[in-house]
């Protein structure tokens, strides 16, 4: 089997209603594609993460121009080998941020084309499936006017728990005071039923602030505290978690072993969150799992793509063992971002959904989705 062609698919389109987060403005959605094709005529499929506010033209020109001819006439079946070729090329100006979302893409394409190549589901390649669903969490509650719309956000607590979730993950970094009183609308929106809260500043505050808003929500009973401060500030991260109670989550903006190495090592984190259209696709993903196994930290995968990288979330999180030595462990959640994306479940004719709160890992070949063409087409930049 060799790869014949690699292609990128560059899809983007506004939000009928931008809305804001603590680093900024959300007005489009955005997804870097790959499909690498093969001369036994599979396709494989991978995704980039595009972040909110990046442009997904910045992984395409990386994958078209630096990586692809890195693959072309390889076999796919030497993914680990083919990891190494292109994190090792693209040393000298990559080892972080897009230029490893670009060789996420690429790795998850080919691990696609594996599984479909034997007929099995990604995460029987990775070792089998600890779980065969996973109980999915809503992202949401941005702002669209206000740091403080609480009356809003308890509105849409409310309208998660009636759709069928009973984990939420709230928005918050938009000055310490107006995230209290936006915790206390939506913790006593959702009172008594059985709702787990986590919260997530995107790296908002400095030690001093990360650290007041840890202690003001202390009695919250919060699954974990997400991105408390700056992805490089380890000894922030370190400094944070030693001072509060709530279990400290990251890792959306780290990548690789190289990058986990030094998280894991910090002590800065009890709860690893690579995302694995940005960490280094499932090779790279494979690598940090390991690692965190070995430190004792729980991996909770990270997803905000397309349709292309939750699929590929949802194969990781099936294989991700519970790695924090612990005899009460809590299982993997899904991250199911609850807010405006145009294309995402029009891109797979299954697309991801779930059920009750829960979504069923997919045990197709590959990826166990398909892709349709004409909402690329569609959305093409
Ligand atoms: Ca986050």
């Amino acid at each position: 089997m060799k790869i014949t062609d690699v292609r990128v698919h560059v899809l983007s389109t506004p939000l009928e209603q931008p809305f804001f987060f603590s680093q900024g403005w959300v007005r489009r959605r955005s997804a870097t594609l790959v499909e690498v094709t093969t001369d036994t005529g599979l396709v494989g499929w991978g995704e980039a993460f595009a972040q909110g506010l990046e442009a997904p033209q910045i992984a395409a020109a990386a994958i078209e121009h630096a990586l692809k001819p890195l693959v072309m006439d390889a076999d796919p079946r030497d993914h680990e080998v083919l990891w190494h070729r292109l994190y090792h090329t693209t040393r000298d100006y990559g080892r972080k941020g897009t230029i490893v979302a670009a060789i996420s893409a690429i790795d998850i394409a080919l691990w696609d084309l594996v599984g479909k190549h034997y007929g099995v589901p990604i995460y029987q390649l990775l070792g089998g499936a600890f779980r065969t669903r996973v109980q999915a969490y809503a992202t949401g509650f941005y702002r669209v006017a206000d740091p403080d719309e609480s009356p809003r956000l308890a509105e849409e607590a409310v309208a998660h728990y009636e759709a069928g979730f009973r984990a939420m993950k709230v928005k918050l970094g938009y000055g310490v005071a107006a995230d209290v009183r936006v915790m206390e609308a939506v913790t006593n929106a959702v009172a008594g039923r059985g709702v787990t809260l986590m919260v997530d500043t995107n790296h908002a505050y400095g030690v001093g602030d990360a650290v007041r808003l840890g202690h003001a929500l202390a009695g919250y009973g919060l699954r974990w505290y997400e991105e408390p401060v700056a992805p490089e500030h380890l000894a922030g991260y370190r400094e944070v978690r030693s001072r509060c109670a709530i279990p400290i989550a990251g890792g959306e903006n780290e990548h690789t072993l190289y990058g986990y190495r030094d998280l894991l090592a910090a002590g800065a984190v009890d709860i690893a969150q690579p995302d694995i259209g940005s960490a280094g696709g499932f090779t790279g993903c494979r690598h940090i799992v390991a690692l965190a196994q070995s430190h004792g930290v729980q991996v909770n995968p990270h997803v905000w793509g397309s349709a292309i990288a939750q699929a590929a979330s949802l194969q990781l999180i099936a294989a991700v063992p519970v790695a924090h030595h612990s005899v009460f462990p809590e299982e993997p959640i899904f991250e199911y971002d609850r807010s405006a994306h145009p294309f995402r479940q029009q891109l797979i004719t299954e697309p991801v959904l779930h059920r009750e709160g829960w979504v069923e890992i997919p045990a197709g070949p590959g990826l166990g989705v398909e892709v349709d063409r004409e909402v690329l087409r569609r959305y093409a930049v």
